[in-house]
């Protein structure tokens, strides 16, 4: 087979994995023999804390993504290469030192990463070396799928029926490398060191390890087959938090230690044998690619909210809002069903999505904090982090979206708890001071007789805190801030 290029390097970012990786792939068949890098940016860890479950994540998964390189080339002498450093400035310098006529990498879709390969890209061009990017992290990506008219779905449904058109037009394959046309190149002998440990980008470890978060490839399959054996129940389970219902495979995706087109094969497979849990299922990584189309073609929701008139709500401000936001991170609403989805996402950094919802329209709607705090406090915190479906997420909780959740509709803390975690298991997990209390008090200790709280021992305002705001005065107060949106 004819080959375009002597020399190519993959850059691998969002990709961490050999199974079905495009940008590998591509390499393979149009160089000769192909070089393997990963960057810790610094500018992307600098700013973080020194312990962070995402770049434990990261470097767990290097190794094997490492071992795999070795074992698909069959010597040592291949492998990964890891820089740390500023990607602008390292991949061009390694990229040379190499001698490549070209680099490939798949896209990335945030703002920031496309201003970073925009300028890579300038310095490879400069140097006469070819960038190659593909698309990799979804099935239709940028503006594959387009209304009638030809503009960006703003509406979901419409979206999803356009998705599966599309797909039922173009189904999809999984390409898996075969080892004997994986050339791998030898590293040069000053480049072939192992994964750096965490010490040595700068960071401690983290809880990943207590918490049993399956790293790597590998820990994407034994998610996956574990899902499997659930997906068809996932339309019914998927809201309780207290079960095991959806898949966990949030942070796989996040950083690419799973092709969504093997998820994507599955749950189509399956939902065409008439798996109403495997098609629900789907309709959530379509959900994911609509946030990603959503970034690409309205780049303002980055900063801004998606209908521009929402902008002009005026938030809480001063003391009182840095009182209650705070109450709010530390999971110390005084709403149990609030508190305890925060102690999840603070405790392992996962929140289950119908938490996310829940704490979300509280921040908002109850609290009348910006909904740019949480989403803020969101990408701190979430370990599957990822600026489209997070902005998604909080433009629908905060109705300032597409296809968002109108203004109107609030979710009532109360109810949600007394109808998605029936019998407070959820609750008693992470906020054990309410063990004791019935299954009915435990959504609203408040409304709890004096006698039930002292059987129970819990003292509102010494063992649990008092409701930070009352649902229906703060429900109330929303509903006249939205009036400025009202058409
Ligand atoms: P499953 O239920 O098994 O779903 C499978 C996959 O579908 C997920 O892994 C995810 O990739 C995708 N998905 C599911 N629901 C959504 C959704 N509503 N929007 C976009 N993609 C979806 N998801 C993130 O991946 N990163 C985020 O930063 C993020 N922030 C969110 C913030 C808010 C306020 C809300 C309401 C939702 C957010 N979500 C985010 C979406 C969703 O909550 C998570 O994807 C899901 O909880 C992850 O768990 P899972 O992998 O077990 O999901």
């Amino acid at each position: 087979m004819d080959k375009q290029f002597e020399t190519g390097l993959v850059w691998f970012r969002r990709d961490l994995r050999t199974r079905d990786c495009t940008a590998l792939n591509l390499a393979f068949a149009q160089c000769r023999q192909v070089h393997c890098v990963f960057v810790f940016d610094r500018s992307i860890l600098d700013p973080l804390p020194r312990v962070d479950r995402r770049v434990e994540f990261i470097r767990e998964s290097l190794l094997e993504l490492d071992i795999s390189l070795r074992q698909l080339a069959g010597h040592d002498a291949a492998g990964l290469i890891v820089l740390l450093g500023t990607a602008t400035q390292v991949i061009p310098e390694l990229a040379q030192s190499l001698g490549i006529q070209a680099l490939f990498a798949a896209h990335d879709y945030e703002p920031q990463a496309v201003a970073r390969d925009d300028a890579v890209c300038k310095t490879l061009t400069d140097l006469q070396i070819e960038f190659i990017s593909c698309k990799d992290q979804v099935i239709f990506e940028k503006q594959e799928i387009l209304t009638q008219s030809g503009t960006p779905y703003g509406v979901f449904t419409p979206y999803k029926n356009a998705w599966l058109k599309k797909l039922s037009e173009q189904p999809l394959s999984l390409n898996n490398p075969d080892p004997a046309h994986a050339c791998l190149a030898r590293r040069p002998e000053q480049l072939q060191r192992a994964v750096p440990s965490l010490a040595e980008i700068g960071f401690s470890p983290s809880n990943l390890r207590t918490l049993q978060i399956p790293t790597g490839q590998s820990g994407a399959q034994k998610l996956l087959e574990n899902f499997l054996l659930r997906i068809d129940q996932y339309h019914e389970t998927r809201d309780f938090p207290a079960i095991r219902g959806p898949s966990y495979l949030s942070m796989h995706l996040r950083f690419g230690t799973i092709s969504i087109r093997e998820l994507v094969i599955l749950a189509y497979v399956k939902s065409r044998q008439g798996s109403q849990g495997a098609a629900i299922w789907l309709s959530e990584l379509i959900w994911r690619e609509f946030y990603f189309q959503i970034l690409f073609n309205f780049p303002h929701v980055a900063t801004g909210a998606y209908r521009p008139a929402y902008d002009a709500i005026e938030w809480e401000e001063g003391e009182l809002a840095l009182s209650r936001f705070s109450a709010w991170c530390q999971g110390q609403t005084g709403y149990p069903l609030v508190d305890a989805a925060m102690a999840q996402i603070n405790q392992t950094g996962y929140m289950h999505n119908r938490l996310r919802m829940v704490v979300g329209s509280f921040l908002v709607k109850d609290l009348g904090i910006d909904w740019r705090w949480g989403e803020r406090y969101f990408a701190e915190q979430l370990n599957d982090f990822d600026l489209a479906a997070n902005n998604g997420g909080w433009q629908w909780v905060s109705s300032s979206g597409c296809d968002a959740q109108p203004y109107f509709r609030i979710f009532n803390p109360v109810s949600q708890s007394e109808k998605f975690d029936p019998n407070g298991k959820f609750i008693r997990r992470y906020l054990p001071q309410l063990n004791d209390l019935s299954d009915k008090d435990i959504h609203s200790p408040w409304t709890a007789t004096a006698l039930a709280m002292k059987a129970a021992g819990v003292v509102l305002g010494e063992n649990y805190p008092k409701p930070v705001v009352a649902h229906d005065q703060a429900r109330a107060k929303t509903l006249l801030r939205y009036s400025v949106v009202k058409k």
